[in-house]
């Protein structure tokens, strides 16, 4: 599926820059040899979108469109802002069954489908204990505190009613008073892919979208593959940001993992303590620095990611070999790389 290359640099020269405010996004655009990028800020993370399109007006909108998106995906999955449909079922589904939407219905049973897979390395229920982390602010939960919450820590715990009319009226409820659901393990790689979706109805045939460490690429760079790279977890100096491995991809989605993303280092132990918790100790999953997984779409790439980080080298390899058309690449805590059997290593 995927031949590797090594890249030694790439030469990127920007014609010109434009500036335009989308919803509160600050969207930057720029044209480039017929290409059109854009970056924005959000879901947290840095969005870029990169297009060709003979018509610059339908481009244009293409980007607009991917941005707008993304602010409403954003809107309605952070937990953090509380008009969300996520905050609000967060905020009453311990006490009764709350009415989701299709589109939350879609993204819980998905997780689900990956908790189940994974054996529970991927659980959205994480955030029970993982609510209690700051990552800015260098905050965790107290040992007694992880152990307390331990408990709501669990899939199962999810009662997923799906007796409405037609599949539609689902319900959900929450089976433990201190369950928090979080879907920042999954909520990227659906939003990348409803952007290709955008983009192909406005006729794109070749496009990127990333949103972080979650892209997918539609059809090649005319004529060439993608290059998306893998960034190097433990690069030389902060200002360094050469990727150590280069993946030539088409129509595929790629999400990578890492513990580099959001981090602080214990002042006691001295361990980084990161964003990707292990749902069976409440803490920062060990083992692995970096998971990047290729699947057709994100809503695949980017839990699987998420779960392979969880479970490790071993059992994140044979999770991925035995799944059709899925791909992975791990980096290991000693800075040594794994492939999945699908894929063909570098040269050396
Ligand atoms: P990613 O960078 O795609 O691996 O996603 C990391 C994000 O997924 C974190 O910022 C959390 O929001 C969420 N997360 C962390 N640990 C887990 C887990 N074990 N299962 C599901 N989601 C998780
Ligand atoms: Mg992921």
């Amino acid at each position: 599926m995927v031949v590797f290359s090594r890249v030694i640099c790439l030469l990127f020269s920007l014609c010109f820059f434009q500036s335009v405010i989308a919803a509160d996004a600050q969207l930057k655009t720029w044209e480039h040899e017929g290409w059109l990028y854009g970056e924005a800020e959000s879901m947290g993370t840095r969005i870029a979108v990169t297009l060709w399109h003979k018509d610059k007006t339908v481009a244009m909108q293409g980007i607009e469109a991917v941005v707008a998106e993304m602010q409403r995906i954003d809107q309605h999955f952070s937990p953090w802002i509380e008009s969300s449909e996520l905050a609000q079922l967060n905020a009453h589904a311990a006490k009764q069954a709350v009415e989701i939407s299709p589109e939350m219905s879609l993204l819980i049973n998905k997780s689900q489908w990956v908790s189940r897979i994974s054996e529970g390395a991927f659980d959205i229920t994480f955030a029970s204990v993982g609510w209690h982390y700051d990552y800015r602010e260098k905050r965790q939960p107290s040992d007694a505190q992880r152990k307390a919450l331990l408990p709501a820590i669990n899939y199962s715990l999810l009662q997923l009613d799906e007796t409405g009319k037609n599949g539609k009226n689902k319900k959900l409820r929450y089976g433990h008073p201190n369950i928090r659901v979080d879907l920042g393990g999954i909520a990227k790689g659906y939003a990348v892919d409803n952007a290709i979706k955008i983009l192909q109805q406005l006729g794109v045939q070749n496009a990127m979208v990333s949103a972080g460490g979650d892209s997918r690429v539609l059809g090649d760079k005319r004529g060439r593959p993608w290059l998306v790279g893998i960034k190097n977890p433990r690069p030389p100096t902060d200002a360094a940001t050469e990727p150590v491995i280069y993946l030539p991809l088409e129509n595929t989605a790629v999400s990578t993992s890492g513990d580099y993303e959001r981090y602080f280092f214990d002042e006691e132990t001295g361990k980084r303590v990161h964003h990707i918790i292990n749902p069976k100790t409440g803490a920062s999953a060990q083992g692995v620095i970096s998971v990047t997984v290729l699947a057709d779409h994100g809503l695949d790439a980017d839990p699987l990611s998420t779960a392979v980080f969880v479970l490790g080298v071993e059992k994140g390899l044979n999770l991925v070999n035995g799944l059709q058309g899925v791909d992975c690449v791990i980096i290991d805590a000693d800075g040594k790389v794994h492939y999945s059997a699908g894929l063909t290593p570098p040269e050396q």
